[in-house]
């Protein structure tokens, strides 16, 4: 019996349009915008990639509405000193991540300084930002999730495991970047030192690709379409091994993965008229570590 995912012409769809920049622990940033609004989640790059990245996709950085920091580690806060000095940005953080990264990202005037609670909404013009909390080695480390008032993007990597309140807030997402950092197997036999590998695979550390696939086949019941795996390890995972494990995952559980179906293959698959309409694909990409991903919009 295949599951199935509510139908979206993506062409056609929505408004709201996210991508990254660069992914991994060398650095991280995501772009989203709907028609009034920007915003930058996390600036782990130095601030003239991302100036690049961003004018690559065609976005003027100087008309960015905010900069959201998920965490304080380097791999997320690289660039937003510069950042927001050149243009003076406002900079959404909680106070954990704040006392953080203060140090690391230099002097930001006051007026810059958004200080963020776990389970807070806060209101940009066409678009809604839920922050919650995540378990990460980190001072008071955040996901989020966007809403247009029409889709949600949810946003969780740096996750040492998926929290009860984490997943109903991801619940209902149609479109996930999620963490898949690293293969179990590879971890434990790689050259990590024995506490590293203890710090990775902990419940304050980062998720493996089973672990992300188990969570998103759960999602998945809440009617995710697109979801795009971020946060890879280099050193213990490969796109390919990733992209992998969550499909076979996902097909365990009667998802039909980025597979466009003739209508003649339909017709052998469905018996009723009734779960022909209910058929459709998940799309399952890999944020890629230094490049630019294509645009997704919901
Ligand atoms: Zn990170
Ligand atoms: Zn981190």
């Amino acid at each position: 019996m295949v599951k199935t995912i509510l139908l979206t012409c993506i062409a056609c769809g929505g408004t709201m349009r996210y991508t990254t920049l660069a992914s991994g622990s060398s650095g991280n940033a995501t772009y989203v915008e709907n028609k009034a609004s920007r915003i930058l989640v996390d600036a782990g790059l130095s601030g003239k990639k991302i100036e690049k990245g961003l004018c690559d996709l065609g976005v003027d950085p100087s008309e960015i509405d905010a900069l959201v920091v998920t965490h304080e580690h380097t791999d997320h806060v690289r660039g937003v000193g510069v950042l927001a000095r050149r243009y003076g940005y406002k900079v959404y953080a909680t106070e954990g991540t704040w006392k953080g990264m203060k140090k690391v990202i230099g002097k930001v005037e006051e007026s810059q300084i958004c200080t963020v609670k776990v389970d807070e909404k806060v209101a940009f013009q066409d678009l809604d930002m839920e922050i919650f909390p995540t378990p990460h080695d980190a001072c008071e480390p955040i996901g989020l999730t966007f809403d247009d008032g029409k889709s949600r993007l949810g946003i969780a990597t740096d996750v040492g495991y998926v929290t009860r309140a984490m997943g109903r807030k991801l619940l209902g997402c149609e479109a996930l970047i999620f963490e898949s950092n690293h293969d179990r197997k590879m971890l434990m036999e790689g050259p990590y030192p024995a506490s590293l590998k203890r710090r990775v695979a902990s419940k304050e550390g980062h998720l493996s690709n089973e672990e992300a696939g188990q969570v998103l086949a759960k999602l998945c019941d809440g009617g995710t379409k697109q979801i795009m795996l971020a946060h890879l390890s280099a050193e213990n995972n490969h796109p390919a091994l990733a992209l992998d494990t969550v499909k076979t995952i996902l097909q365990q559980q009667g998802y039909s993965v980025n597979k466009a179906r003739s209508q003649a293959e339909q017709g052998c698959l469905f018996s009723s008229e009734e779960e022909k309409e209910k058929e459709s694909d998940l799309r399952l990409s890999i944020a890629p570590r230094y490049e630019i991903h294509p645009w997704e919009e919901i």
